[in-house]
């Protein structure tokens, strides 16, 4: 089973992802958790979306569809995948499609504007295993890691990551 995971930052696709995986074992593949990894990493392609990321916005496209499609050759991609984040403009849906990926199924999930600037405002994320939950947790719940806020996660850069996902330009 390959799906296609839509919706807006913050909308919950992360956790829908979550049970995904449980359900029918497939991969998880999120983009946004590649580029975190690779930034921690300070990789070459880390290096160059740290920026990006931290002013919330896209990072481009030629570095993230390198990294989803070596993503996808991996061995345990073979038995279905879970695309996070992933395609996120026109190019990439089209670099997708050309890169002779077959899709099952395409999930959208829809939350309005405001409840999603609510959630992400008040989500802490672990340092060491990128769990996600709300402010109350001081400790990561699956590893015991330290809980952070994600720089992308404070309400001004949230509107920027929208608008940037909306294809309009920051402000
Ligand atoms: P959220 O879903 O909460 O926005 P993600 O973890 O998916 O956060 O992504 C975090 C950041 O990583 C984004 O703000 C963006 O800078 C970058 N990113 C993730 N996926 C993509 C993508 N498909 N194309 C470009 N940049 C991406
Ligand atoms: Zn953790």
């Amino acid at each position: 089973m390959n799906i296609v995971l839509l919706g807006a930052p913050g909308a919950g696709k992360g956790t829908q992802a979550q049970r995904l995986v449980a359900d029918y074992g497939v991969a998880h593949i999120s983009t946004g958790d590649l580029l975190r990894a690779a930034v921690k990493a300070r990789s070459e392609l880390g290096v160059q979306a740290k920026g990006y990321m931290d002013a919330g916005q896209l990072v481009p496209d030629r570095l993230v569809i390198g990294l989803v499609k070596e993503r996808l050759g991996q061995d345990d991609a073979r038995r279905g995948f879970i695309l996070d984040g992933f395609p996120r403009n026109t190019d990439q849906a089209v670099a997708l499609d050309a890169a002779g990926v077959a899709l099952d199924v395409a999930l959208l999930v829809d939350v309005a504007p405001q409840v999603i600037v609510d959630r992400l405002s008040s989500r802490r994320t672990c340092r060491d295993c990128g769990y996600t939950a709300g402010a109350a947790a001081d400790a990561c719940p699956r590893c015991g890691g330290e809980m952070y806020q994600r720089d992308d996660d404070r309400p001004e850069t949230i509107r920027r990551r929208r608008d940037a996902d909306a294809g309009r330009p920051a402000p």
